[in-house]
């Protein structure tokens, strides 16, 4: 039978192409979006991972179309960059709010149910940023650096129910959350000279949700064309 899978905002860029590598590999995969239409072919349950009600009906809503979730990939992502001197509170809150926040809604609402299959596999999607700092991102850098307690934490709390949790810290990446940034000036310090592809991260979360991977958990795996190498 087919994995029932959630990816969190699985509607556009690294989320999308998560939700569709797994789909080809076999699994049922949903995805969250707030606006607009799901992406065709994948199962969208609307849901604002800031809301623990939102996180509770999508749940439901997978469990009766396509199981007990398996496979959660916390994706869901945002940035509100500027520099700390010029940050409100609730720039600050507001991005460890989806980013980390919105990780523990979903993990906490996923673990009981996986708890009962005797397997899981949770994939965090921090960045680069949360182990290399990056100016103007503090908050950001913050809510990706606590993704990583976070994750190895359940993999030490859950490892003898056969669940995995694992990061991926991706570095620079082709989605509309660099469309504005300075490309060249960027890629100069990545070794292998040039952004992502959001495919490239599907597959190394593809990997993490299978089998191969089976005695890998508590790890950050980056993918990052040697940006953030010697962290
Ligand atoms: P995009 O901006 O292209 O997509 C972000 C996704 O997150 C969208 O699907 C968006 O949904 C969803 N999302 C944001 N906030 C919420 C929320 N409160 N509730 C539900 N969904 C939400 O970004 P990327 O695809 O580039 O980023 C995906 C992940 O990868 C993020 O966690 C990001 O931090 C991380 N990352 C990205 C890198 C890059 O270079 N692009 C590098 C390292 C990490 P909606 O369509 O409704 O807005």
């Amino acid at each position: 039978m087919a994995r029932s899978v959630l990816v969190t905002g699985g509607n556009r860029g690294i989320g999308l192409a998560i939700a569709r590598e797994l789909a080809a590999a076999g699994d049922a995969v949903a995805v969250t979006y707030r606006s607009g239409e799901p992406p065709e072919g994948l199962f969208g349950v609307r849901c604002d991972v800031t809301s623990m009600s939102d996180v509770e009906s999508a749940f439901d809503k997978i469990e009766a179309e396509q199981g007990p979730v398996e496979v959660l990939v916390a994706n869901a992502g945002v940035t509100k960059d500027t520099l700390l001197a010029m940050m409100k509170e609730e720039t600050f809150t507001d991005v460890i709010d989806a980013n980390l926040t919105g990780a523990y809604r979903v993990a906490k609402r996923a673990i009981r149910p996986m708890m009962k299959l005797k397997r899981g596999r949770v994939i965090l999607v921090s960045s680069v940023v949360a182990l290399a700092g990056s100016a103007g991102q503090t908050n950001y850098a913050a809510s990706k650096a606590g993704l990583i307690g976070f994750g190895r934490s359940m993999a030490r709390e859950y490892g003898s129910r056969g669940i995995t949790v694992n990061v991926v810290a991706p570095g620079f990446v082709d989605t509309d959350m660099t469309a504005d940034l300075d490309v060249a000036a960027i890629i100069k310090n990545i070794p292998l000279g040039r952004q992502a592809a959001p495919g490239e991260i599907a597959r190394v979360v593809r990997f993490l949700a299978s089998d191969d991977a089976s005695y890998i958990t508590g790890a950050v795996i980056p993918v990052d064309g040697g940006l953030g190498m010697g962290h």
